[in-house]
């Protein structure tokens, strides 16, 4: 089954402090100038940084105009937005949870 994440951004709902930004994002970011980024991290679990939430528990890039679920910085994003696999089965996980894929068949 193909995945259109552009249709999802299941897995940019998460808890504060769980979407973590490893050291070398951070250095990235700085290198890249992207302070703008670096503002918007706040501390997370495991004593690393943290994508900031907004108020319906999303990532604060998540998200345009016309295009509700598209990254802000898609071509910035860390580490751990781009290792998350679509499809795996945390992501479809998520997908149910959030109601986008219909509940698992109890077994
Ligand atoms: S939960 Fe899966 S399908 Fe949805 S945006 Fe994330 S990777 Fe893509
Ligand atoms: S940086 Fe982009 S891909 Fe990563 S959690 Fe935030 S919105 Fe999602």
């Amino acid at each position: 089954m193909e995945l259109d994440c552009l249709q999802c951004g299941a897995c940019c709902y998460q808890r504060p402090g769980t979407i973590l930004v490893p050291e070398a994002d951070l250095v990235r970011f700085k290198g890249a100038g992207r302070d703008d980024i670096l503002a918007q991290l706040e501390p997370g679990h495991f004593s690393q940084m943290a994508f900031k939430m907004n108020e319906q528990g999303c990532c604060v890039f998540h998200g345009r105009e016309g295009a509700p679920h598209e990254c802000q910085i898609y071509e910035e994003r860390g580490t751990t937005c781009r290792q998350f696999e679509a499809g795996s089965q945390q992501c479809l996980e998520f997908r149910r949870d959030r109601g986008i894929d219909p509940p698992a068949a109890p077994r």
